[in-house]
């Protein structure tokens, strides 16, 4: 980034200040094709997550979205938004969507001639459970839908192949694998239909109009090439993750982790303690130093009951009480003491002492 930054070029201009700034957004674009084993041809950046499913689910001029309550809000947003037909997917109660409701949808209710979208996240953003993707992605294929994947939380976490997963369109963000925040791409297999995001001017293949964010993509770029290299620490974020889960409930027995027993990402917990407030616990916690937050963090500043643990089935007592805690590259066993040790002050009840 700090290279880029160097450079004054335009990256669409011939001279050689541009062709430099072009060349470095085509190494990134490999390697975050790479990350994700995806053409680089087919990588789109943009200004994010939020605008990659806006785009895909915004200008594919679908007839019929089908998705589930538990996807983030930038994908919500934009189906509530659309004037497509949307079919809800139900939740099973460990957090994985119905996929009986899909394949109701495309044996019995599909109309011939529809152009039909189904939105399913990879990996869900509170809770760290993992979709049957590539199972609904095969099912899609032979009954003629279309399937995008929110890979945002997922992506440098586990591994996503886009080939194999054999999605149409996948989004990715590059503030959740170490880079730089206002940074993003829509993975678009080659041959997809989908309306161009933003005309006037012939840049990202004439699907985003506008001259690049070179120094972000750059970052992106680095941030996509090291969490390749990052995936091989999956055991050991996992093996933190279990000390974290077990080491809050020999603290708070009453403690309850949202899905433990799905496959989930290996560095997200959701911890619910009934009869405490998330919002009382994550203020006490950020006054030990220690960042977790309350549902999602994305759209910051919401109090709130969590959409997604709501839409899973769990009543107040475990949504009006859940926290997000995440680990990352960077988390040592020091910082998992730490939380605990802090846990033990901030969420044990108190003990009652009798006054003499
Ligand atoms: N999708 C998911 C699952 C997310 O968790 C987020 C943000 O946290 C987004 C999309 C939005 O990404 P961005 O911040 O790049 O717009």
């Amino acid at each position: 980034m700090a290279a880029a930054m160097e450079l004054c070029g335009n990256p669409s201009s011939v001279h050689a200040e541009g062709r430099r700034a072009r060349a470095m957004i085509e190494t990134a674009r490999e390697q975050v094709a790479s990350l994700v084993n995806a053409k680089p041809l087919e990588v789109v950046f943009t200004s994010g997550a939020t605008e990659a499913n806006a785009w895909v689910i915004g200008a594919g001029g679908w007839d019929v979205i089908l998705s589930s309550g538990i996807e983030h809000d930038s994908v919500r947003g934009p189906v509530a938004a659309s004037m497509a037909q949307h079919v809800p997917i139900g939740v099973s109660a460990p957090g994985v969507v119905a996929i009986d409701d899909i394949a109701r949808f495309a044996l019995q209710d599909i109309r011939s001639g529809d152009r039909s979208l189904v939105a399913l996240q990879f990996a869900n953003n509170e809770t760290g459970i993992l979709q049957p993707v590539a199972e609904v992605a095969a099912f899609a294929r032979e009954h003629g839908l279309v399937v995008h994947t929110d890979a945002v939380q997922a992506a440098g976490k586990v591994p996503v192949d886009f080939k194999a997963l054999d999605v149409d369109a996948l989004s990715l963000s590059g503030h959740k694998l170490g880079g730089p925040a206002g940074v993003g791409a829509l993975i678009i297999r080659d041959g997809v239909k989908l309306g161009t995001l933003i005309t006037g001017g012939g840049q990202e293949r004439r699907r985003r109009a506008g001259t690049e964010n070179l120094i972000g993509i750059v970052g992106f770029g680095a941030a996509a090439a090291a969490a390749r290299q990052g995936l091989a620490d999956i055991a050991r974020i996992t093996g933190l993750r279990d000390r974290l889960e077990s080491g809050i409930k020999a603290i708070t027995p009453g403690a309850v982790i949202v899905g433990a027993d799905a496959a989930r990402l290996p560095n997200t917990t959701s911890v619910a303690l009934p009869g405490q407030a998330a919002e009382t616990l994550v203020i006490k916690l950020d006054l030990a130093g220690i960042a977790v937050s309350e549902g999602a963090a994305c759209s910051s500043g919401k109090v709130g009951v969590s959409h997604v643990l709501a839409a899973m089935g769990l009543g107040p007592e475990i949504t009006s009480s859940a926290i997000r805690v995440s680990l990352g590259w960077n988390t040592s066993e020091a910082d998992v003491a730490a939380f605990l040790e802090t846990w033990a002050r901030v969420a044990r009840p108190r003990e009652v002492r009798a006054v003499a």
